[in-house]
């Protein structure tokens, strides 16, 4: 299926630029931003659903060896390490699942396969030369 993840493609590239995650792991452009994001950079990271940490290049990439009922458990498992269902109910946290599977969804089904996007706040945009400015908010 097609997914997010970290890469070191066009780090450096732009001024802010952080590699915090591993390469190559599944990422998520769905974030709950601190009260000065510019300021400490979250605005622009994708978080890493392995490491916790954040990456602001993530890439579109078909890995077919995925399949959407283990992505969704990636997911939750990240969620859940990192205290996001601690105060949510049942059909909170599975609410939450959702929204980052379609988030991650929205994003790849905008972008080529390949393309490297960075974040901003809620858009999403291409960050791969000689493509489109296509954009995913
Ligand atoms: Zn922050």
């Amino acid at each position: 299926m097609l997914v997010l993840v970290a890469t070191n493609e066009l780090q450096g590239t732009v001024d802010g630029d952080y590699a915090c995650t591993v390469e190559g792991e599944l990422v998520t452009p769905v974030v709950a931003e601190c009260a000065s994001p510019a300021r400490c950079g979250c605005n622009m990271g994708f978080p890493g659903l392995a490491s916790s940490r954040a990456v602001t290049t993530a890439q579109v990439v078909d890995l077919p060896h995925i399949s959407e009922e283990q992505m969704r458990e990636v997911v939750e498992d990240s969620l859940e390490r990192d205290g996001w269902f601690d105060l949510a109910g049942e059909a909170c946290q599975r609410e939450l699942v959702d929204e980052h599977l379609e988030c991650i969804a929205a994003v790849c089904a905008a972008f080529p396969i390949g393309t490297v996007v960075g974040r901003n706040g809620t858009e999403v945009f291409s960050r791969s030369p000689g493509l489109p400015d296509l954009r995913a908010a």
